[in-house]
C-alpha cells in the first residue's frame, strides 16, 4: 500500500501531521529519518518517514515505528514472482549466485539459482 493507504489504515488524521513545504527527496527523507521522530500512529521512536499527499491539508510526513510500518507494508511495483525473476537475472548476468527468501509460505521458502 502507498502511504496514503498507510495513514488511512492506521487511523492517521493528516491534519495532525507535520507539514512538508516541498517535495523533500531521498537526501531529506533519511535526514528525517535519522532525527528518529516519533511514529504518527503510536509515539513510539520511528524507523521510516514518508510523505502523504493530502488533498486538504497538502504534503505531510508520515513517521512509522517498526510495528507500524509492518502492519502497513509498501505494495511491490510488480508481482514477486517477476522481481525473483528480475533479481536471478541480474545476478546471473554478473556471474553471482542468488539465495532469496520470501514469506509467502512462511519464510520457508529458498529460492536459489
Ligand atoms: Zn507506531
Amino acid at each position: 500500500m502507498n502511504h496514503e493507504e498507510a495513514a488511512l489504515k492506521l487511523g492517521v488524521d493528516p491534519a495532525s501531521l507535520t507539514p512538508v513545504p516541498l517535495a523533500p527527496g531521498f537526501a531529506k527523507t533519511w535526514a528525517r529519518m535519522q532525527g528518529e521522530p516519533r511514529c504518527s500512529v503510536c509515539g513510539r521512536p520511528s524507523r521510516t518517514s514518508g510523505v502523504i499527499h493530502d488533498p486538504t491539508h497538502g504534503p505531510r510526513w508520515l513517521d512509522r515505528c517498526r510495528e507500524c510500518f509492518l502492519a502497513t507494508p509498501p505494495t511491490l511495483r510488480r508481482p514477486l514472482s517477476q522481481a525473483i525473476t528480475d533479481i536471478r537475472e541480474a545476478a546471473a548476468e554478473v556471474g553471482l549466485r542468488a539465495v532469496l527468501y520470501t514469506d509467502e509460505d512462511g519464510r520457508q521458502d529458498e529460492l536459489s539459482g
